[in-house]
């Protein structure tokens, strides 16, 4: 069975496939996301995104070698390369006709009821006035205890908050295989999982050193989105235009099929 007709999607995007390893930005991978993106907003689906690379655009941005380690670092990094990183959506999206919205969140913000329901408030806001919201976390004033800690549960998060019918998760890597392909050229591909429950334990994945996620929190991202039933899909950012596929319904990369339990309205009044 296909995907359900996709309303709204929320796409993320990892750290690695927006930026270098030298922390300079990949303007061709922005660049085809943002016209990928404007498109399918042309054709009448909502989209909102979720965007890494604070921290890996502000090392570059800092003339830094690598991503700093100690907090204060970290944070005042993520300051630097969010702002880059808006720079160049507004420019991008800009240019599409689509104005953006920045929603930095922590934990706090989708645990407290309150906050929860103004920061659903915003993003129907910004969704009524064809705005393109681009969230991250707020990671210049995070410490540990409010962080939702990687953005692959960030965009699960998201996804749940505004009822999507659709996660793409975009990686440096093709989807799920049942071990390390990048390790084992023999690990095989897995291209649908209907009960993420029964997911081997075992099955591994690794990320680039840029973002936070690997494969397991994908897995983790996964479980969360299609438990409020949010249909989630993990492939490649490399190839944007792979959504056009996603979206008409073809086979790409691995689907987490989304358990039948939520009723339009569960998610939204949270
Ligand atoms: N929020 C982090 C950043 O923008 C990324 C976290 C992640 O890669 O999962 O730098």
């Amino acid at each position: 069975m296909g995907l359900k007709k996709v309303k709204r999607l929320v796409v993320k995007v990892g750290s690695s496939t927006l930026t270098y390893e030298s922390g300079k930005l990949n303007h061709r991978n922005m660049e085809r996301i943002v016209r990928v993106l404007s498109d399918i907003m042309n054709s009448g689906i909502e989209v909102v995104l979720v965007s890494s690379g604070a921290q890996a655009a502000g090392f570059g941005r800092l003339g830094l070698r690598e991503k700093p380690k100690e907090l204060r670092l970290k944070q005042a990094t993520a300051s630097v390369g969010q702002g880059a990183l808006m720079y160049i959506y507004e420019k991008y999206f800009g240019e599409y006709g689509y104005p953006v919205g920045q929603i930095l969140l922590n934990r706090s913000d989708v645990e407290e009821q309150c906050r929860r329901q103004n920061l659903q408030n915003t993003f129907e806001a910004l969704i009524e006035f064809g705005a393109v919201p681009i969230v991250n976390e707020n990671d210049s004033v995070a410490v540990e205890e409010i962080l939702i800690g990687d953005n692959d549960t960030l965009s699960a998060t998201v996804a749940c908050l505004v009822g999507a019918d659709l996660l793409v998760i975009l990686s440096d890597i093709d989807g799920l295989y049942d071990s390390d392909p990048r390790l084992n050229p023999q690990a095989r591909f897995i291209d649908r999982v209907e009960d993420i429950d029964s997911l081997e334990a075992s099955i591994s994945g690794a990320g680039s050193n840029r973002g936070t996620g690997g494969m397991i929190t994908k897995i983790q991202a996964a479980r969360m989105a299609v438990s409020c039933g949010v249909d989630t899909i993990v492939t490649r950012g490399d190839t944007p235009e792979l959504l056009y596929d996603i979206l008409e319904g073809k086979p790409v990369g691995t689907l987490f099929v989304a358990k039948n339990c939520r009723t339009g309205n569960d998610v939204k009044n949270g």
